[in-house]
């Protein structure tokens, strides 16, 4: 671009003249076109990053940090697809704090906060780096085990239910907290993954899930659930 400038230059042979002023302009513009697409790459590049961040802004929660409700739902969605592909198996389990509203009532709400942000970090040392975990509600959350079947979800399950129980919070509380939670399990039967609609399967294992969580809360809480 900028060589095709410098024709007037070249004229200085033919001609025998040296048309400077249209050699300078054109050098200008060159320099000047050059600026423009520097500029206008960069734009784009930093375009590129405000998507990126704001993807992932849209998917996480903003208190813990951990993928929001629609984004968990999405993720269930499609690794039931891939499970169906696969013939692999897909579990699920849902839990809740127990008695949550006395940690809010006693220490604040501030703190209950707190509570939820070390509870998502306390639950990622459990799980395995593929397993996915969303906030669905106030302080109920959903974990996806790809690959897994009923008693692998199991397992993971009652190792966090006994981690949290056994685990003392340190918030800007006076004194750490302890917590429980109540975990419902739920799987897909390889029936189920043949035959119905990925994103209705999704909602219908977070279902079974849901009533298996509420069966553990009746049960007197602090324990796993696993729906049949
Ligand atoms: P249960 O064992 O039956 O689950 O009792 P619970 O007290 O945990 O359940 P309940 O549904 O009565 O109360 C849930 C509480 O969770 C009430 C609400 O204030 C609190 N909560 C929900 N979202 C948040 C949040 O983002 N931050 C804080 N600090 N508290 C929250
Ligand atoms: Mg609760
Ligand atoms: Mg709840």
């Amino acid at each position: 671009m900028a060589a095709r400038r410098f024709v007037s230059l070249a004229r200085i042979n033919g001609a025998g003249t040296f048309e400077w002023w249209d050699a300078i302009l054109s050098i200008t513009i060159s320099i000047l076109l050059l600026i423009g697409v520097v500029g206008l790459k960069r734009l784009l590049t930093s375009k590129d990053i405000t998507i990126d961040l704001l993807k992932t802004l849209s998917a996480h929660d903003p208190l813990t940090g951990c993928l929001n409700r629609v984004e968990i739902s999405h993720r269930l969605s499609n690794e039931i697809e891939r499970a169906r592909r696969s013939q692999h198996p897909v579990a699920i389990f849902e839990f809740d704090i127990d008695h949550f509203k006395h940690v809010n009532d006693q220490y604040g709400h501030q703190v209950g906060d707190e509570v939820l942000i070390e509870l998502v970090k306390k639950t990622k040392e459990v799980l395995r780096t593929n397993d996915l975990l969303g906030r669905i509600g106030g302080e109920e959350f959903l974990v996806v085990l790809p690959e897994s079947n009923e008693d692998q979800a199991k397992e993971v399950a009652m190792r966090l239910c006994h981690y949290i129980a056994h685990t003392r919070f340190v918030t800007s509380a006076p004194n750490p907290i302890q917590i429980t939670i109540s975990i419902g399990v739920a799987h897909l039967q390889p029936i189920d993954r043949l035959t119905i609609d990925k994103n209705l399967c999704a909602e219908q294992i977070i279902q079974l899930a849901d009533v298996a969580m509420y069966a553990a809360k009746n049960n007197g809480r602090n324990q796993v659930a696993v729906s049949h």
